[in-house]
């Protein structure tokens, strides 16, 4: 079986701004061959990370937008019916574990607990994968990496992590970063000018102030970085804001009102 592993490798080097020693932290992670959970906000640069270290490292890395409707199945591998026949094929996390990538699972917790268990052989010390399916024990790559993304904010009793399953990874804590970080960010993102993105910051600075009192989660970095690009495009800061960084994160008209009041003051 033979895997196409270039269309996994990134190429060009993407842009990550380091907001303190993460990525030295992480690059220790691999080496020690410990899967690395990444906790944060939803859009505060978690997987922008994984992509620049896979590029640091010359990993190829694979990407899984973990959802609720995901099985066990959509990870490890399934039989196909084709006209020869059955025919298998392997799951994303399979592939990873033979071709030594670092295999990325976004918002895991979205995932059932039934579907995440698969994961626990390949990051105990055996680092295999059974295909029972099949009647294979896949054995992992040196390079294999596992990683995880997790927003503690959207956790709920039925929406956890098993601690079976928590207890295998070492976490790094990510955040937004602070203001001047993240103006720098937004402003080399987007492309406009550094008072721009230091206006939308600030924006997003007051939102982030709301979370719990009627906001589930404040704006982040990357709707500033949308708000950001709707005004390198031409369109009027404030209304880019309503549209990149108001309408997103409420549906309440009082929540929409305050938001805007915010605008108003950081924009004027
Ligand atoms: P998450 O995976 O945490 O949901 P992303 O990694 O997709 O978030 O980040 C959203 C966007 O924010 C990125 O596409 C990027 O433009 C920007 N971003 C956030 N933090 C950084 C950072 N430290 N360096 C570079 N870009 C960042």
């Amino acid at each position: 079986m033979s895997v196409d592993v270039e269309q996994y490798q990134i190429r060009r080097q993407p842009w990550y701004r380091p907001v303190g020693n993460e990525i030295e932290r992480f690059e220790a992670a691999c080496a020690a061959r410990m899967p690395v959970m990444l906790k944060g906000p939803t859009g505060c640069g978690k997987s922008r990370f994984v992509e620049y270290m896979a590029w640091k490292l010359g990993r190829p890395l694979i990407t899984v937008a973990c959802n609720e409707d995901m099985t066990a199945a959509d990870l490890v591998g399934r039989f196909l019916l084709d006209i020869n026949g059955t025919r298998w094929q392997d799951g994303p996390l399979t592939t990873a574990a033979r071709i030594g990538a670092i295999c990325y699972l976004d918002e895991v917790v979205e995932a059932r607990q039934d579907t995440t268990v698969v994961i626990h052989p390949l990051t105990d010390h055996r680092r295999v994968m059974p295909l029972e399916k099949k009647g294979e024990l896949v054995q992992a790559d040196p390079g294999f990496q596992l990683v995880i993304s997790y927003n503690p904010g959207y956790q709920s009793l039925m929406k956890d992590l098993k601690p079976s399953t928590r207890q295998r990874f070492g976490a790094m804590d990510f955040d937004f970063p602070a203001a001047a970080i993240e103006t720098e960010v937004v402003a080399h993102e987007a492309g406009v000018a550094p008072e721009v993105a230091t206006r939308l910051v600030a924006i997003a600075t007051r939102s982030r102030n709301l979370k719990g009192h009627g906001l589930d989660e404040g704006i982040s970095t990357r709707l500033l970085v949308y708000a950001g690009q709707l005004i390198a495009g031409g369109i009027a800061p404030r209304e880019a804001a309503e549209m990149a960084l108001v309408s997103p994160v409420s549906d309440d008209p009082d929540m929409r009102d305050t938001l805007m009041a915010a605008v108003d003051t950081c924009l004027a």
